[in-house]
This record gives structure tokens, sequence and C-alpha cells, in this order.
């Protein structure tokens, strides 16, 4: 169909004959005269029917055809691009009408349910607000293959249906008909594949690529999610890799919401990022930055802190700007909020026209003076500190900092804030006491770690790096074993003996045997990149069919029961 494209009539376009095709976005009927703001993908214009009748006819979402000549507006619209021009319509054609509306598509806010937003997505999408999503994905994946490609990496596909691939998800199972009674399992990541590509010679190797895992689904989780997968070979040494992914990142940035970001992104050490931010995600955008003070308070007169330390806990301590005038009511109603959080309490110092706190009368003003210091407060700051295991203290100040951040209004919204995280610990106890991998199975630990592989494992460090960018993980990724040996090391403090290996990973392992490179690699969540540069509050606004908090598909009804013939020919029965 030839026509002219709404959202690209201008001034210089008066006096011009066009035909336009789009859905009625908007009608106001005058009696003798309608006003139809029409709709394509390119943008919005007015079209005037001066046949009343025909504009009587018409309903929201209609497609029609509008041939008529353009002219200027009466009273221009200075919100709309096309807001100097309207088409009078000489010829309106009704192309295909629609139905009563289950909710607006006009506004970029709706009030209908997710559930009712997701059976009829093919309204909502049309919304202008997810056509934007939709528009700035597509770019981000422009971008990423324009950048990839240019730095020598070849996009290549990597099967659906596989053998389990472990990232810490259950597998979702696909039966085989042909081989009754075997499963196929949809990928968790690409990641042996990836590993075998470079091993086969393919030294830059990149995928944007659909990934499964079957959680139960937290917040903002998707049983399916796109991952753009990097994988390099003579990989040895991070820092060549994240060199070139920072400029990956300011390139899409650049190209697609137009920011630029400095480069080179700060590295913290997981170590650090767990005492100074409680987080191995920490929200760089503001500071507050948690400060250790447990060596001030050793021998300084205060019995519960001491008797903290003395079992192996910490104290730890972080400065919140301005809020020095805090009520003694306000202040507990944040230890009420650190106590949700699992801390024990909270002990205070105000910095206001004097110094005052709750630990003034059990330890010398000296102390006080100390901690103060230690945490880069200023006048005006409300100093809070608290005591307890350093598991539990960690974590729990980290919440707390990026609540109060929050509601001290300290986090910029319009601020990028990225770093790299290195040096995590390989593996992590599982809560039955065995070792799980921190990432994958198959990262490389630190050639100054071996020696303790069997002898303290939780003290070793992998050789991997998470981007985080705002408080939220973006990319993470690592160098890999590219020795049999090593990799079969591992598998055993994992618990995976060489008859389990063989039969799990006896491929992968062959491949290790035939001249594997030294290698590494990275996997960004796509989703969540997208959102987060959308502005978006949730990855299911970026992607076009996206699945409920319980896994299914309003649109099409999926998880559906299938047909008995068809379980019969997979050979399996279901017990009800
Ligand atoms: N396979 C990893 C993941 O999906 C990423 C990587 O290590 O490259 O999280």
């Amino acid at each position: 169909m030839k026509r002219d494209r709404c959202g690209e009539l201008r001034r210089s376009a008066v006096g011009q004959r066009v035909t336009l095709a789009g859905w009625v976005h908007r009608i106001r009927d005058l009696g003798s005269i309608t006003f139809v703001d029409l709709r394509d993908s390119s943008g919005v214009v007015q079209v005037v029917l001066r046949r009343g009748e025909e504009g009587h006819r018409l309903s929201r979402e209609d497609v029609i055809l509008v041939c008529g000549e353009v002219r200027p507006r009466e009273a221009p619209n200075p919100q709309l691009p096309t807001g100097e021009v309207e088409v009078v319509a000489e010829r309106l054609t009704v192309l295909a009408q629609a139905k009563p509306l289950p909710f607006s598509v006009e506004e970029d806010e709706v009030q209908a349910s997710e559930e009712t937003r997701l059976r009829y997505r093919f309204l909502d999408l049309r919304r202008p607000r997810l056509q934007r999503a939709l528009r700035l994905r597509h770019k981000t994946c422009l971008a990423i293959r324009e950048y990839l490609d240019r730095a020598g990496f070849i996009e290549v596909e990597t099967p659906m249906l596989t053998r389990s691939t472990p990232e810490g998800a259950r597998d979702f199972l696909v039966p085989s008909r042909l081989n009754r009674g075997t499963f196929y399992a949809l990928p968790q990541s690409p990641q042996l594949f990836k590993q075998i590509l470079v091993t086969a010679g393919v030294e830059r190797y990149f995928q944007l690529v659909r990934c499964f895992r079957d959680e139960d689904l937290r917040a903002d989780r998707q049983p399916e999610f796109t991952q753009l997968d990097i994988e390099l070979a003579f990989l040895e040494d991070p820092e060549e890799l994240l060199a070139l992914l920072e400029g990956l990142v300011a390139h899409v940035f650049r190209q697609t919401i137009g920011v630029n970001l400095p480069t080179p992104f700060p590295r913290i050490s997981y170590d650090q990022a767990m005492l100074r931010y409680g987080s191995d995600k920490p929200d760089l955008r503001f500071g507050l930055e948690i400060r250790d003070v447990g060596d001030l308070f050793r021998g300084a007169g205060f019995r519960v802190f001491e008797e903290i330390l003395a079992r192996g806990g910490v104290v730890r301590a972080l400065s919140v700007p301005g809020w020095s005038e805090k009520s003694r009511a306000e202040v507990g109603k944040i230890e009420e909020k650190a106590k949700e959080l699992g801390l024990a309490g909270l002990a205070w110092i105000k910095w206001g026209e004097e110094i005052s706190s709750s630990l003034g009368k059990f330890v010398g003003e000296r102390v006080i003076r100390q901690v103060l210091e230690r945490v880069q407060a200023q006048v005006g700051d409300l100093v809070l500190l608290t005591a307890g295991p350093e598991g539990t203290v960690a974590p729990a100040l980290g919440e707390l900092r990026k609540r109060l951040a929050h509601e001290a209004g300290r986090v910029p919204s319009d601020a990028w804030a990225l770093a790299w995280i290195v040096d995590f610990p390989l593996f992590k106890r599982s809560e039955g006491g065995t070792l799980e991998s921190e990432h994958h199975p198959f990262t490389s630990p630190k050639d100054e770690d071996l020696d303790r592989l069997e002898t303290d494992p939780l003290r070793v460090r992998a050789k991997c790096y998470d981007l985080v960018m705002n408080g939220v993980e973006l990319a993470s990724g690592s160098i890999r074993i590219h020795r049999r040996d090593l990799q079969e090391r591992i598998f055993q403090l994992l618990g995976i003996g060489p008859a389990e290996a063989e039969r799990r990973f006896g491929f992968f392992l062959r491949a290790l045997e035939y001249g594997a490179p030294p290698h590494g690699g990275i996997a960004f969540g796509l989703d969540r990149w997208v959102m987060m540069m959308a502005g978006e509050p949730s990855i299911r606004e970026v992607i076009a069919f996206p699945k409920t908090a319980t896994g299914t598909c309003p649109l099409t009804g999926a998880p559906a029961e299938v047909d008995e013939a068809q379980l019969r020919e997979l050979g399996i029965r279901l017990e009800r």
C-alpha cells in the first residue's frame, strides 16, 4: 500500500494531496464536522472529516484509509510534531473495525491490570510508551551488532534443544518423540557451546540469545530472557576484555539515548563492595559509604559492641548527610526499619550545632570523633552504627543504606554509575553445607589461589567480573578453565564425581582435550539493560510478549494442557 506517513507531515507539505492509513487514535465529533487523530508508527496527525456522518461511524482503533489535502491548522498544537497541519479528508475507507476497547491505548499510563494488558497485548503494544521501548530495544541490538562486528566478532547461533547447562536454575525439559524416554533441556545459557566455539577456532563469538531458567519467579524475572553472550579466545587477562566491553557499553549508550559515559569504569573488589556498600551490586550513584569501625571500639568501654567483637562480629557505620536534626522518634523509626532488615539495633551520633550520641554515656568523646572521621561525616550529618555477625550486618546495612539514600533524596534520577566488581570468591556454601559455584562451574580460579583449592576452597578467588549499573547487575563473566584436569578438580569439589562428570559434561571435557585456547567471556542481561535505558520499572515493559509473575502467557493461554494423543506419542502418562 503506497501511503504517506502521519507523523512526518509538516508545514512544507501544505497543499499536497496525501494518502494516509492508520488507526483512529482519538475522535472529536462536533456533529457536522469530526476531527480524528490518525496514528501510524511514525506518529499522529489531525484529519478533518467534513461530512459528519462519516465521523459518526468511526470508533477508536478502527483502521482507516484517508486521501486528502494538507492544510495549515487553524489552531496549531505545539505539543504535536505535526501540530501545524491537518489533512482534510476527501475520501475515507474503513479498512477494519475495532470492537469497544478493554482499555485505552492512548495514554502512557493504563489503568488495566497486568493480566488484561497481556491478554490484549496487541492493543497494549500500540501505546506510544511500548512502541518507544521496542524501538529502543531494536536500536540497542543494532548498536551492539555494529560495535562487535567492527571489533571482529561474529554472531553464531547455538541450539535451543540441548543438554543441561547449569547456571543455578532448574531446566525446562522437552520430551523427545523420536528417542522416547529422553529429554532435551532448553539452555539456561549457551555457556558450553560458546566455549566449544572458541575451541573450534571462532576466536570472537557473540550472540543475542534467548535463555531459559525455570525458577520460582522473583520480582522482575522471566522464565525466558535475552542475553548478549560474548566469548573470546586467547584471553588471559580480564583487562583486555573489560576495556573492549566499556567501549561497547559507551557506544550503545551514545547511539541509543545520546548519553556519553565516561570510561574506564571503576574496578571494585568483591570484598570492598561488601564492606563499603554491603552488596556485590552496589549502587554508586550516591555516597553513604559504610565503614568498619570495630577497631575504635575495642577496649573503649561499650560492652555491647565489645562482646560482639569478641565473638568475631563487626561494628559498621555510615553517615547520612543533612539528617542531624532528626528527632529521637524519627531515629527510632529508622531503627525499626533496621530491625526489619535483620539488624539487632542502631546507635547514633548527631553532628548538629554540637555533637550528641546514644553512645555518649559509654565511650569517650575521642572515640566518637574518630568514628565521625572514619565515616567522613560533616556538620549536619547523622551517623548510624550497628554491630553483629558480618554475614548479617553487611547485607542488611547495605539495604538500609539504599533505603536511606532514597528517603534522603540523595539518588539522582539521571545518573549512570557503572563499575566492575572483581575478585569474587569461586565458591559459596549451599544451605545444605556443600560447595556451590558463586558463578558457574566453568569459571577459572585465580592462579595464586590454586594451592588452596582443596584445603581452603572458600578463600579461593575467581577470575570473574560483574558489571553493575545503578545497583543492578548488568553483566557477568569470567575467564574460563581451559584444561580438563583443572575442570575435573572443580567438578570434584562440587560433588560431581568422574562418572557423573562424564555423563553430564563428557562432550565438553573432550573438547578441552583437543587444543582449547585460554578463553573467557561475559553475558549481559539485555532486557534489564534496555529497561534501564528506557527508564521503565520492569523488564516486562521492554519485552514484546512477556509472561506473568507465575510464568503464564495470558495472550496465548500458555502453558496449556495437550491432547492425550500427543502425550501417547511421547510415551508420557500424567499423574493427576
Ligand atoms: N554463562 C554466564 C551466564 O549466563 C555468563 C558468562 O559467564 O559468560 O550468566
